[in-house]
């Protein structure tokens, strides 16, 4: 029977902003009867916490206080808003006091360290985590541990609030802690999870509830998790998405909902061109690079666990359901051969030369033992006689421990301000007559690199920054907009 189709919907922040987008959504969820539902915090608060984290470092609780009043008084209109709520307001009521308690610990700790730098937060273009930053110290960890805990009120918050909406429609909905399950590691700010045990936990605390006669909507957190002994954790910025797909995973469910502020996924960026298109079917594969190489809706990770289980991702707009979105599963029925056309900013070329890896073996096992070492990821790699070029995010040059140990093994050159360009779609690497319009498109740019032939689905390209944009709409024009090589 149809009711029992296990549906996992997630909402973002810019349907979670006000009662009137939490009713849209709810909406949503009352018409199909969601199984579980995963939530982001209200738009835009995230970034406070990360403020009040970061303002912190100063030792001033002084200036927390706006951002802890701003916070309150947005929660509090939304739940003026939605009316007759008592259990919620308790529920707002002690999360308001955890966050100023949270808040003051910061500013305690942080005098008392002389900290004046925040620790590195949740922020998209923060290092990767480096335990050697916190100096070793238990003091500096505890200042990550608590800066997670503050992160998370946000989708404490805004899931109380979307519970008691849904009630409010007469939804029967379940407000749960995801960290109950949602198990994670210890690096703060941007936790892995623990599958094996995710998968038990659900079991036991989801499954019974999923099973049960009553059958209510589970409402919980996006982004948030806890270790083993209870300390929270956050899976990096944008993690909801990421979340939503390790509740779809660990329920088998038939569909996750990826429900925004757009009506899906488009040909590229339409901020690049207007005449980006939506698309209305993607394959897992053609999904995967367009995650990784930089669209927007989607956070890279986020399909992982989807794919594990061919589960079907749908991802569509909350403020237009009806306009439709696009459909991302297993089996397409058109394999067109370009889909996409992406663009990932921030990028540098770092290249380590050695003439030890002339016909030795072993050298490139030593290059990326070094990046997994440190948990620092290469996007896109090319290798000559004597030297591997990488392409990685700036932000992971930060890292100064990952450096010297490539520093190790040979010769280092970076070069930065780069940006990566990708077509992406299917048979890429086997169709004669697209690198002619490719490289007539992009002629007089400058490629500093190309990647091509790891996968039918992608070919790239690395360009001067603020080419990037010059690139993809010319690509968009000749192998989107005018037809493609597949009628030639
Ligand atoms: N609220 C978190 C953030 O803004 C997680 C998410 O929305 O995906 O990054
Ligand atoms: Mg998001």
């Amino acid at each position: 029977m149809s009711q029992t189709k296990r549906i996992v919907s997630k909402f973002g922040g810019s349907s979670m902003a006000d009662a009137t987008a939490m009713h849209r959504s709810a909406a949503i969820v009352a018409r199909q009867k969601s199984t579980v539902v995963v939530v982001s915090a209200t738009y835009g608060t995230t970034n406070l916490l990360v403020e009040a984290a970061t303002k912190s470092g100063k030792g001033d609780m002084a200036l927390l206080r706006p951002i802890h009043d701003q916070i309150v008084e947005k929660h509090e209109a939304i739940a003026n808003e939605l009316g007759g709520l008592d259990e919620t307001r308790k529920g707002l009521k002690a999360l308001y006091d955890e966050l100023e308690g949270l808040m003051e610990q910061l500013v305690n700790r942080s005098k008392t360290t002389g900290r004046s730098e925040p620790a590195s937060g949740s922020d998209p273009d923060r290092k990767p985590y480096d335990p050697s930053e916190t100096g070793g110290t238990p003091e500096r960890t505890k200042i990550l541990e608590l800066q997670d805990a503050l992160y998370g009120i946000g989708e404490r918050m805004s899931s109380l609030l979307f519970t008691e909406c849904l009630k409010s429609i007469d939804v029967s909905a379940r407000y749960f802690d995801a960290s109950i399950i949602l198990r994670t590691d210890e690096r703060f700010s941007k936790a892995t999870p623990d599958f094996n045990a995710i998968e038990l936990l659900s079991k036991a605390h989801l499954e019974p509830i999923v099973t049960s006669e009553e059958r209510p909507t589970i409402v919980t957190q996006g982004f948030i998790g806890s270790t083993e002994s209870g300390k929270r954790t956050t899976l990096g910025r944008g993690g909801s998405d990421y979340s939503a797909a390790i509740f779809a995973w660990a329920l088998h469910a038939d569909v996750l909902e990826i429900w925004t502020d757009v009506g899906g996924v488009a040909t590229t960026d339409p901020r690049i061109t207007p005449n980006a298109k939506p698309i209305s079917e993607l394959s897992f594969q053609e999904a995967a690079e367009m995650a990784t190489f930089g669209a927007k809706i989607l956070h890279p990770s986020t399909l992982i666990p989807a794919i594990w289980r061919e589960i079907p991702v749908y991802v569509g707009s909350s403020f237009n359901p009806e306009e439709g979105g696009t459909w991302i599963y297993r089996n397409v029925g058109q394999a067109p051969l370009v889909r996409a056309i992406s663009i990932r900013r921030k990028q540098s070329l770092l290249t380590i030369t050695t003439p030890e890896m002339l016909h030795t073996y072993g050298f490139l096992y030593r290059v990326f033992k070094v990046f997994n070492d440190h948990q620092a990821s290469v996007d896109s790699i090319t290798t000559s006689e004597i030297s591997v070029a990488m392409t990685v995010d700036d932000v992971t040059l930060q890292d100064q421990e990952l450096l010297r140990d490539l520093e190790k093994l040979g010769q280092i050159n970076i070069e930065k301000s780069y940006e990566l360009v990708s077509v992406i779609g299917n048979n890429i690497n086997h169709t004669a007559g697209l690198a002619t319009i490719v490289f007539d498109a992009l002629s007089d740019i400058n490629v500093r690199m190309i990647g091509q032939g790891a996968s039918k689905h992608n070919f790239c390209f690395l360009v001067d920054e603020g080419s990037g944009e010059v690139a993809v709409k010319r690509l968009h024009a000749a192998l989107i907009e005018n037809g493609d090589l597949d009628q030639k």
